[in-house]
């Protein structure tokens, strides 16, 4: 069974703009699915459709998840909470007691590398570390599915392909679905295990690799 599955779905928005048609794609537990294409293809639209914040114009989109998360490209950290405090605010907002959600945020915290930065603010801590963050807080959450909308887009080269790296090592560990999106089609072949390639407007999906586990990476 397929953790996401979308089978012909179209975007129409109220503006007249068809953003996405007949698009089909799916994911499952321990598979990274890439979608690459150019800017105004409708990547975000497609992620916003899959993670519920828009609704398809037709087609079928079905998840069967317990936790979905959302990784966007700036990390949207509260800037007056500590790094431990903004990875605790999902088991606030579930009830989750007081202790637990600790322990789990520090788990969290330590599966991205950061243990030691638990009480620092965002503003003290680098892009990267920043983005490990937003990591561990859709992390901790211990997601069926993860939703990444170009997370390392805004990152400097190193600390991007340092991110890379550290992405592919926690799904290789945790086994999540995982559905990302980029515009660069080496991001896509280095993180995934099927790449979908997406073009047009609307952008429709025109081409798919499956990447061999062995490939050669960095
Ligand atoms: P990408 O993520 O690939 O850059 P988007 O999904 O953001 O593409 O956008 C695809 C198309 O849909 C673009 O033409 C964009 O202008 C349009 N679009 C996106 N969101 C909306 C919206 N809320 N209302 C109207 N048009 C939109
Ligand atoms: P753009 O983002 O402008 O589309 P590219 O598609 O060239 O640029 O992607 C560059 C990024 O992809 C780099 O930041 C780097 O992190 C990553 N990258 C490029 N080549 C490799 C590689 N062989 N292995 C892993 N990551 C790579």
């Amino acid at each position: 069974t397929r953790t996401l599955a979308l089978e012909g779905v179209t975007k129409r928005f109220p503006t007249g703009t068809v953003a996405l048609t007949g698009v089909s794609l799916s994911t499952g537990a321990g598979e990274f699915v890439t979608v690459v294409g150019p800017s105004g293809c409708g990547k975000s639209t497609l992620l916003r459709l899959a993670s519920g914040l828009e609704t398809a114009t037709s087609g079928t989109i079905e998840v069967s998840a317990r936790a979905v998360s959302y990784v966007f490209q700036d990390a949207t950290l509260l800037e007056w909470r500590s790094a431990m405090r903004n990875v605790e605010l999902v088991g606030e907002l579930r009830g989750v007691p007081r202790d637990e959600r600790r322990e789990r945020a520090r788990a969290a915290l330590d599966l991205v590398g950061l243990t030691g930065f638990e009480a620092q603010h965002p503003r003290q801590l680098s892009g990267g570390m920043r983005m490990r963050v937003s990591l561990a807080r859709a992390l901790v959450a211990e997601p069926d599915l993860a939703l990444f909308d170009e997370p390392f887009g805004a990152l400097d080269e190193i600390t991007r392909l340092q991110m890379q790296t550290e992405l592919q090592r926690i799904f290789r560990q945790e086994r999540f679905a995982g559905l990302f999106i980029t515009h660069s089609v080496s991001e896509a072949v280095y993180l995934s295990t099927r790449v979908l390639v997406m073009s047009g407007r609307p952008g429709r999906i025109v081409a798919e690799v499956q990447i061999p586990w062995d490939y050669p990476r960095p």
